[in-house]
């Protein structure tokens, strides 16, 4: 008999419910880009759909299927589109909701391409877009047109840390009828679940914390409601930028950590950022676990635990901040996040470097901002990394 799998874990182990006839443990990578029909009947019911048999690997393949519905799970929506990078789901959700004068409005502190494409590229098709400080509600509500077709949030954003109110911004956003997303990589559905605090649409870059081993390169949307699944899973089959079954695979074995990983890392992260609060050569600390944080509070409501995502400015701007880059000995200088290996970034030469000065500094990425990502290393370790890196600046 099988066990009710309700607990968060129980899903990570045994989410998606695949069987197949020889009683494999795991979901076994379907390798094959095409599925044979019985029969010409048979073809002509999968294309029909009566029959939801494979046609072909950018439709849709067990291994990748067995992903989206672990996911589509974990966040509590109807159903999860896997793509082949988190860019390729940020694109799908774009192409998804936005035409030729409509427009978007995003927080100013986005993924740096989430931004960059959005600013380089769509003006090309006569897509307009306002990155407005969503930690304020205020400056939503002043930047939505009537020609606005989508909200867009990361919470909390990248890299300052900034945390949205994903209800209060839903709700207002509904009552325009505009849909809304959020990219929820820094946080994974076991740290927030922006389905059930009103959003209409959640994706990932699992490259990041579901997969977890910094190995594969991935993204997911998963949508609440049916009709933005097809919507959404249209765009995607048809641009192609689907996932492969080994990618597939890959970030379903990393998923099962998922918890195990990230309570770790956070644990960790809290005692990372009470050190770095108190360091003498630190100008301040971006986390949400700290009551310093300007949306602490909103933090607590929000998302179940801080995270493993710490922001700080050195003393010493620009100099400073490379002097910490190049000092550390164990954490990896390296972009990305959400791993178990502690990584070290500096989004002013790096993640941020092109999008304007005068635009990374309207959104809080200063020259002594580094950004870390906090492994599942001894604690110690990582402490004292940092403290002989920051005592040579
Ligand atoms: C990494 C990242 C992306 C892009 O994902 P890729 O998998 O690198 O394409 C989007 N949003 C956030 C918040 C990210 O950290």
């Amino acid at each position: 008999m099988k066990t009710e799998k309700s607990g968060f874990n129980s899903k990570l182990i045994h989410g998606g419910d695949f069987h197949d006839s020889l009683g494999s443990a795991v979901t076994p990578i379907y390798q094959t880009s095409t599925f044979s029909f019985k029969n010409a009947d048979h073809g002509a019911r999968c294309f029909s759909g009566e029959d939801d048999g494979y046609i072909y690997t950018r439709l849709g393949n067990p291994t990748i299927e067995d992903l989206e519905k672990t996911v589509a799970e974990l966040e509590n929506g109807f159903g999860g589109i896997a793509t082949s990078s988190g860019m390729a789901a940020v694109n799908t959700v774009y192409l998804g909701f936005l035409g030729a004068g409509e427009h978007i409005i995003s927080h100013n502190a986005v993924y740096g391409p989430s931004r960059v494409v959005m600013e380089t590229l769509y003006p090309k098709f006569n897509v307009e877009s306002s990155f407005v400080d969503a930690t304020d509600i205020n400056n939503v509500i002043n930047a939505i047109r009537p020609n606005t077709k989508l909200i867009y949030l990361e919470t909390p954003a990248n890299p300052t840390i900034g945390i949205s109110d994903i209800k209060a911004i839903s709700k207002i956003a509904h009552e325009k009828g505009i849909p809304v997303c959020v990219d929820n990589t820094f946080c994974s559905p076991y740290l927030q679940k922006p389905l059930d605090l009103g959003a209409d649409i959640v994706l990932h870059s699992m490259t990041k914390f579901i997969n977890g081993h910094a190995d594969i390169v991935a993204g997911m949307i998963v949508t609440k409601t049916e009709e933005q699944y097809k919507m959404l899973r249209s765009v995607m089959m048809n641009v192609g930028c689907n996932m492969d079954p080994h990618q597939a695979f890959l970030t379903r074995r990393g998923l099962k950590t998922l918890a195990i990983r990230i309570d770790r890392a956070q644990e960790n992260a809290i005692k990372v950022a009470d050190y770095l609060e108190q360091h003498p050569k630190v100008e301040w600390v971006k986390y949400p676990g700290l009551k310093s944080h300007p949306q602490y509070e909103l933090a607590k409501m929000q998302m179940s635990g801080p995270g493993a995502m710490i922001s700080f400015e050195v003393k010493g701007g620009l100099k400073a901040g490379k002097t910490v880059m190049d000092n550390v000995q164990m954490a990896l200088l390296a972009v990305s996040l959400g791993g178990i290996e502690t990584l070290i970034q500096h989004p002013a030469s790096m993640t941020h470097s092109k999008i304007p000065q005068e635009k990374k500094l309207e959104a809080g990425i200063t020259g002594g901002l580094v950004r870390l990502s906090i492994g599942i290393e001894d604690v110690d370790d990582i402490i004292n990394d940092l403290k002989q890196a920051l005592d040579k600046v």
